[in-house]
Order: structure tokens, then C-alpha cells, then sequence
């Protein structure tokens, strides 16, 4: 018998299994798909030796979180890649605005807006060590560093268009629609001035860094290190019930909280299913990974050393496209994400050829293919971008949800990041990792801090395991 079962070997259910397994449990992790990592694959999904992120691609969570810090990444064979510019945000007319360096750095390039990022973001960057790891725990108990902490979730409760308010020039406001909308939240929403200047806080302190040779290295760096504590991981096991689970003293789950009502079946008390079934899930993506026979053309030089692109033109435009999206439709110009990794690493791709990641947001479940609108997005600011294409891999929000089953709908997160769920993520219980059955803890990105590669879950309730034994 097992002291420890993990369903599921995402990055949340593989740390977990290494904060167990290095406190002297005997762990095993079921995943059921053939391949470990969940969120955090690399494939060749388009053409021999185009090695695309299946998932997640940019990493300034895993940079700053408390749980990655504790491994030696650098000998596990993980090197993190930090572009010059962390995103850049192309604007019609061969505009661009873009986040680099520090803050004085990026002021620099703001003209008249510079002063005003500059009183935004300098303090809580300069104080970034402390309310990063307050941001990336549960927020119920009083956390570490208050002080800094409340200032910095004071200013971000504001909705991110208030924020917008501060500036006058389409740069420095398209800016921070860009790192707003990450959260497939309408931009009108409470606290999305917080995750605006969460991702640029994070930009400036630790970058936005890829993993030289995909993310992929990331969870053969994890189960590397589960294995050297005796821990392994089962693939091609899906597990329909818990009932069917091997004995173990506890069993945590990289699951989400409807899958863990239908594992759970009648073995969880009717409050709880209630409660778990008022969880709400967020939009869809809709991903495209492309195989290019060069660099994008971006006519915005900066957008041309950026690791991530921000595309979706001003902050009204950004508004209205995710705006549209949560009312239910694909929007016509699409607010999208795109990731280069090849500014920083020539591993991804042939000589001389590109890989290139994107995705946009789409209503739930959307079975809608928008690989055409993001591609007229990216030509509308890097013309020539279309000849340039050899190949191309869509997964449209359905068949996000068929890869991987913690996608419901297409939420790349686990569930909707509002302000409510945020907080009580993903029940209002005083621990978010324990359930109602005893020994049975969630430990997934619907759990806080929420979504991202971070591990921040799997370590919050491996440490919440650890105390019941
Ligand atoms: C397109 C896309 C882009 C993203 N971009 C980024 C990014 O750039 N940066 C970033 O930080 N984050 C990004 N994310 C989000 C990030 O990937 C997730 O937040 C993260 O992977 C969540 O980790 P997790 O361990 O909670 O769950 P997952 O990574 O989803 O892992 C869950 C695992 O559990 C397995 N599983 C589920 N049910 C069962 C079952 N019944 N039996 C057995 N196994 C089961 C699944 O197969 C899966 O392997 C992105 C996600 C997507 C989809």
C-alpha cells in the first residue's frame, strides 16, 4: 500500500507528489493520458523538429513561485530563457507599446505616461519579494507580509479600466489591457487592475521567461525529482472512481471540482456536491501552434525581440473583444496571445525556422476553429506573416477539454478567476485543499492560487495532507 495517491501529474499534482514524497511518504501518481505534465507538454505537433508547448509556454509564475525555488532546476537540466522584452503590444500604425527591463526602462519608452508607471508599479516591484509569495498562497489567513501586501491588493481591486485612467497614451493603456486580460475577466471587472499589475510586477522582477527546449523539461525535472525520493508516476491510467483507487493513507486530486463531484459519486454529501456545483468555469481558448519558415514581420521593431505578443490592438479594443467573448461570441478581431519562444531559443526549430504559439479567448465549449481570425490579427501588424506559414495545429475549445480533461469548456484555469473565487477558490472552506471526505484533498489549479504553472496548489495541500497524518 501506497502512504499517497495522486490523480493526475500536472504541475500542481507532481509537486504535491514531491512535497510528500520528500516529507518520507511512498507516493504513485495515476495521470491518465500516455505522456506526464498535463498543462506542461512539448510535442511536434506540426512538422518534424517544430517542438511547440502544448499548453503552457511563458513562465514568470514558475520563476517566482516558492515551490520551483526549492528545486535545483538548473541540475535537473531546466535552463529558463528570458526574452529582452517580456510582451510587447502591437498598435495600427506600426506602433507598439512594451514592457522590458525595469521599471524606469519601460517608463523610458511610455513618454507621457512614464511618470505615471512609474508611481503605478515602482514600489510594489521594488517589493516584489514579499507580496509575490502572499499572491501565490491562499489569501484567507492573514498573509506573511501585510503591510505590503494590502497596499498592493488595495490599488488592484479597482477594475483594470479604472487603473487605465492614470494614463493618457493608447501605449501605456493597451499595455495594461494586454496583461489584464489574461484573466478572461471583462476588463470592467474587480480586480483586474490586481492581475494587471501582478503579470507586470512579475515581468519586471523575474521576466517572462520560456524553457529552453519546451516546457516539457519542466515535468521531466519534476519527476526526476519524485524519482530520486522513491515516488514514480503510472501513465494510461484514468481513474473513473475513487473506489477504485489503490488503499492509501490520503489521496489528492489534480482534478477539478465537477470531475471530483463524479469520482466522489455518492460518497460526497449532498452539501458538498452543492457547494462544489456552484463553481463556476470561465471562457474557452481556442489554440493555434504554427510551424513558420522565418521570424514573424512585425513592423513594430520591439515586438520583434518580445517573447509574448499581446494582440488585439487599444485597450477599447482589447474591452470590446473580451467583452463579446463573455456575452457568448467569437469576436470578429480577437484579442490573442502569442508566444515566439525562438527570440531565445533556436532549440525549438530547424535552422532558420520559427515556431510560433497563440491562442484567443472563445465562449465555453466553443467548437468554432479561429485560427483565420488570429491569423488576420497578426498580419494586420506583421504583413507577410501568412507566407510564411508551413504548417499549422488547431484545437478548438472542445477539443482542449478531449486533451485534457481539467479544461472544462476549454477554461485553460481551472475555473473563472473572479474576485469571489479568487479569494474562496474553490469552496468558502477555511482550508481550500481538504474536501469534505477525510484523507481526500484537491490539489489542482481550481484550488488557490489558481491557474499557472506555478505548483502553488500541489505544495498547498500536500502541506494541508501532511498536517491531517
Ligand atoms: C493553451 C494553454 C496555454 C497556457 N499558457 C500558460 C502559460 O504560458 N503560463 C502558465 O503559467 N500557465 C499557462 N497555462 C495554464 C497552465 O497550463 C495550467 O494552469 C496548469 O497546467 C494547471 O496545472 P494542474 O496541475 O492544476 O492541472 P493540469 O496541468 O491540467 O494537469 C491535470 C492532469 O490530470 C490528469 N487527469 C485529469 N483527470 C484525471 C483522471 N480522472 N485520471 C487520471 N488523470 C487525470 C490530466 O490528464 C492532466 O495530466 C496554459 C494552459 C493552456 C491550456
Amino acid at each position: 500500500m501506497n502512504d499517497a495517491i495522486i490523480v493526475g501529474s500536472g504541475p500542481n499534482g507532481l509537486a504535491a507528489a514531491i512535497t510528500l514524497a520528500r516529507a518520507g511518504l511512498s507516493v504513485r501518481v495515476l495521470e491518465g493520458a500516455q505522456v506526464p505534465g498535463g498543462g506542461c507538454r512539448t510535442e511536434e505537433l506540426t512538422l518534424p523538429g517544430f517542438r511547440h508547448d502544448v499548453c503552457s509556454a511563458v513562465h514568470p509564475l514558475a520563476a517566482a513561485s516558492p515551490f520551483f525555488a526549492q528545486l535545483d532546476l538548473a541540475a535537473l537540466g531546466v535552463t529558463l530563457r528570458t526574452p529582452k522584452i517580456a510582451f510587447a503590444q502591437p498598435l495600427d500604425g506600426g506602433r507598439a507599446a512594451w514592457l522590458a527591463g525595469s521599471v524606469d526602462e519601460t517608463a523610458g519608452g511610455l513618454g507621457l505616461d512614464g511618470r505615471a508607471y512609474r508611481r503605478l508599479l515602482e514600489a510594489f516591484v521594488r517589493q516584489a519579494p514579499l507580496i509575490v509569495p502572499d499572491l501565490l498562497a491562499p489569501l484567507r489567513p492573514v498573509p506573511a507580509h501585510p503591510l505590503a501586501t494590502a497596499r498592493f491588493g488595495l490599488s488592484g481591486l479597482l477594475p483594470v479600466s479604472m487603473v487605465a485612467r492614470r494614463f493618457r497614451t493608447d501605449e501605456a493603456r493597451a499595455l495594461l489591457a494586454g496583461a489584464a486580460a489574461h484573466t478572461m475577466l471583462p476588463l470592467t471587472a474587480p480586480a483586474t487592475g490586481a492581475f494587471a499589475m501582478m503579470f507586470m510586477m512579475l515581468a519586471h522582477a523575474v521576466g517572462w521567461p520560456v524553457v529552453e527546449g519546451g516546457t516539457a523539461r519542466l515535468v521531466d525535472a519534476m519527476t526526476a525529482e519524485l524519482a530520486s525520493h522513491g515516488g514514480d508516476v503510472e501513465t494510461g491510467r484514468w481513474v473513473r472512481s475513487l473506489a477504485d483507487l489503490p488503499r492509501a493513507r490520503v489521496v489528492l486530486l489534480d482534478v477539478t471540482p465537477r470531475q471530483f463531484v463524479h469520482l466522489a459519486g455518492d460518497a460526497l454529501p449532498a452539501r458538498a456536491r452543492s457547494s462544489l456545483g456552484r463553481f463556476k468555469y470561465g471562457p474557452g481558448v481556442c489554440k493555434v501552434d504554427w510551424a513558420l519558415s522565418g521570424p514573424v514581420p512585425w513592423q513594430a521593431s520591439p515586438c520583434r525581440e518580445a517573447g509574448t505578443i499581446h494582440i488585439g490592438g487599444t485597450f477599447d479594443e482589447v474591452a470590446s473583444g473580451e467583452a463579446e467573448v463573455l456575452a457568448g461570441r467569437h469576436p470578429e478581431r480577437p484579442f490573442c496571445l502569442v508566444a515566439q519562444p525562438g527570440v531565445v531559443d533556436p532549440t525549438r526549430a530547424p535552422a532558420d525556422r520559427q515556431t510560433l504559439w497563440g491562442y484567443c479567448h472563445v465562449p465555453a465549449g466553443s467548437t468554432v476553429d479561429m485560427s483565420g481570425r488570429i491569423e488576420a490579427q497578426i498580419e494586420r501588424f506583421a504583413p507577410g506573416f501568412s507566407d510564411l506559414i508551413l504548417a499549422r495545429s488547431v484545437r478548438t475549445a472542445a477539443d482542449m477539454e478531449r486533451y485534457n480533461p481539467n479544461y472544462v469548456g476549454g477554461d485553460i484555469n481551472g475555473g473563472a478567476a473572479t474576485l469571489l473565487q479568487t479569494v474562496f477558490r474553490p469552496t468558502p472552506r477555511w482550508n481550500p485543499y481538504r474536501t469534505a471526505l477525510p484523507g481526500v484533498y484537491l490539489c489542482s489549479s481550481s484550488t488557490p492560487p489558481g491557474g499557472g504553472v506555478h505548483g502553488m496548489c500541489g505544495l498547498g495541500a500536500a502541506r494541508a495532507a501532511l498536517a491531517d497524518l
